[in-house]
């Protein structure tokens, strides 16, 4: 399991900059930099209607991730004991990244 910090504050299941998620999808099959990988399970909050009162943040979550360039890679599963998700005023998942990802 991941520690997870993430600042995508207008995304559904961001609290304090934290996600509320158990799991993630990172996506980036062929990334080799950060701005290639993105946080595939993004959700825009639009307007910032919705305030997410009734979740938690999870302090560790799964994160299964395409990024199979990234040196904390397994088998399509993120093993890095902490990753930081990115890309605050996000209103797509593209404009999201994985601050985290290293080239092998
Ligand atoms: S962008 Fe991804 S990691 Fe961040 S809160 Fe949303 S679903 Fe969670
Ligand atoms: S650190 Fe690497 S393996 Fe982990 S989620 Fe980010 S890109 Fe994927």
């Amino acid at each position: 399991m991941t520690k997870l910090d993430c600042n995508v504050k207008n995304c559904l299941h961001n609290s304090d900059n934290r996600c509320c998620k158990q799991a993630i999808i990172v996506d980036g099959s062929k990334a080799k930099d950060c701005c290639d990988t993105c946080c595939g399970s993004f959700d825009e909050n639009k307007d910032g209607a919705f305030h997410n009162l009734f979740k938690t943040p999870e302090s560790r979550l799964e994160v299964d991730c395409e990024a199979v360039n990234c040196v904390y890679n397994r088998d399509r599963h993120c093993e890095a004991d902490h990753i930081g998700i990115a890309g605050d005023g996000a209103s797509d998942a593209s404009h999201t990244e994985c601050a985290t990802f290293q080239m092998r």
